[in-house]
């Protein structure tokens, strides 16, 4: 057709816009700020070691699902590339107990059961009601923003199954949830993995992404994941441009007719998709009157739409012994320890050790991750103005954490290297996310889902992707608002 296409940003909604621009026939330039491609999909090397900073779990693995195309199409997943299936969600170690919530839904239920048979009829329920969303997955056919009314009720239909769940845990949080249940390592189980201000559905949903065989972990991790799709962009003819920050878009007569990198390249071009944070595109790059309400409702609303985002250390594993670690995601009681003002007394780990191309015997990586909070970003925010307490901060948490590792898994004393920690403010700094988010905005008890437009109200030929577009975001989300950019921006041409 002849037409350009200059997308902002190249993480996953940038790369995934590209691709399904090139196949619509356009000519497609990427722009990325940073010296490599993937955003906040992303992993580096230290130590010898391997850090994946990003997939714990990629949903669309399961080959029936309309995702799983898309990820195809986008190169990401393919019949021969290998998938690693974790056995469980998550687990909990507590005086001796461990309890799994196993993709094996009836074998979780079991596991549950024996030891909480006064909590029968709730984790009856919990278990039943995760069963019926597994029928729940990213949409990734339409934009929810842009649907018609028919598209709409199929969508509706498709999860009908889902009602009871969303019913009886949609309007609840963490806690509230957690208090349905009167055993002690049931309540511990289910109150320390996300916030206890966290949707109550959100947990049920993201265990059914295990039990319905969705989530997996593709082979190469995040690295691998951003790679495959970048070979499938050159190789259709599409040309990325690292290291140049865009810092000016100029718009004329509701028209964008060119932009400016900081290395002072004008930039021209018939559509432009920005695929980064929209906040700092409306509070930045252009006139804040252009924002979308839905968007601008979230933001005005910080109490009900808290953004996602996290404390992190990384720790190199030195030895190639078998030290009998569990696998995957643990939480587990340790002594208290403080996070941005706030104590904690759970401790939670994951194990990189299940893909040998990123995590070979010799180079086993675990890392912790702590959610954080608006008000917890704040806290490091404020800090990263005066450096060296920054730095010092985080190492005195990285430390923290290790020697609770160490106590509760006695096999790693002296064997844990701290390779890297990373607070809220990394992401911020690394992809303009706002308040550090890394997944886009967490509804609050009594705030809904917001759906955010492709298209911008007063600009004709300035598009918008990324995770953002739906509130709790993630790689699905991203992927698929590059395919809803592009085909909005087929159907308005
Ligand atoms: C620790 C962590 C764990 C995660 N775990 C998972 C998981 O298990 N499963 C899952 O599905 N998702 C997970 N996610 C979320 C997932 O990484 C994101 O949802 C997704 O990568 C977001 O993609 P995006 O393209 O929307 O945005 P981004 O990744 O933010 O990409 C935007 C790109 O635009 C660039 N950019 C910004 N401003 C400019 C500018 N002015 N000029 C040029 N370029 C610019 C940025 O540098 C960036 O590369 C995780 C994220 C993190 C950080």
């Amino acid at each position: 057709m002849g037409k350009k296409v200059v997308i902002i940003g190249a993480g996953v909604s940038g790369v995934s816009a590209g691709i399904y621009a090139l196949q619509a026939g356009y000519s497609v330039e990427i722009y990325e700020k940073n010296k490599m491609p993937g955003g906040e999909c992303t992993g580096w090397n230290r130590q010898g070691y391997h850090i994946d900073n990003c997939i714990h779990f990629l949903v669309g693995c399961n080959k029936d699902e309309q995702l799983y195309k898309m990820w195809e199409n986008l190169g990401v997943i393919s019949d021969s590339l290998k998938i690693y299936r974790e056995p469980y969600f998550y687990c909990m170690n507590m005086d001796g107990i461990t309890l799994h919530l196993w993709s094996d839904l009836e074998k979780a239920r079991k596991e549950f059961l024996e030891l909480a048979p006064e909590d029968y009829k709730e984790l009856n329920l919990f278990f039943d009601c995760a069963k019926t969303l597994e029928c729940v997955k990213p949409p990734c056919d339409y934009s929810i923003a842009h649907m018609n009314p028919l598209q709409f009720i199929k969508l509706g239909m498709s999860m009908k199954d889902a009602s009871k769940a969303i019913n009886e845990y949609g309007k609840q949080s963490i806690e509230e949830f957690v208090n349905r249940f009167k055993n002690h390592y049931i309540r511990a189980m289910f109150k320390n993995y996300f916030n206890s201000n966290f949707n109550a559905l959100s947990l049920v949903a993201s265990y059914a992404f295990f039990t319905s065989n969705t989530a997996a972990i593709p082979e190469g991790g995040s690295v691998g994941l951003v790679g495959r799709m970048l070979a499938k962009f050159e190789s259709l003819g599409g040309k990325l441009h690292l290291g140049i920050n865009i810092v000016k878009i100029n718009i004329v007569d509701s028209q964008v007719v060119s932009i400016l990198g900081n290395n002072g390249e004008v930039i021209k071009s018939d559509n432009y998709i920005w695929c980064a944070d929209p906040h700092y595109l409306f509070y930045n790059l252009i006139d804040e009157k252009y924002l979308d309400k839905n968007l601008r409702y979230m933001y005005d609303n910080p109490q009900g739409y808290v953004s996602n985002t996290c404390y992190q250390v990384a720790f190199g594993i030195a030895t190639e012994e078998d030290l009998k670690l569990p696998k995957g995601s643990i939480i587990f009681p340790c002594d208290e320890y403080d996070v941005a003002g706030e104590t904690h007394n759970f401790c939670g780990m994951r194990v990189f050790d299940y893909d040998e191309t990123l995590f070979p015997m010799e180079k086993r990586v675990i890392q912790c991750n702590i959610l954080q909070n608006d008000e917890n970003y704040a806290y490091w925010f404020r800090l990263k103005n005066k450096i060296s307490l920054y730095n010092q901060e985080k190492q005195r948490l990285a430390d923290d954490l290790r020697l609770r590792i160490e106590k509760k898994y006695p096999q790693l004393e002296g064997k844990l290297i701290v390779l890297g920690t990373y607070s809220p403010v990394t992401f911020t700094t690394w992809c303009n996310a706002y308040k550090g988010g890394y997944m886009s905005f967490n509804p609050q008890k009594g705030y809904k889902n917001k759906y955010v437009k492709s298209t911008i109200k007063g600009l004709n030929n300035l598009y918008l992707a990324s995770q953002w577009i739906q509130t709790s975001g993630g790689l699905p989300i991203a992927a698929a608002s590059g395919k809803f950019a592009i085909d909005i921006m087929k159907s308005s041409r």
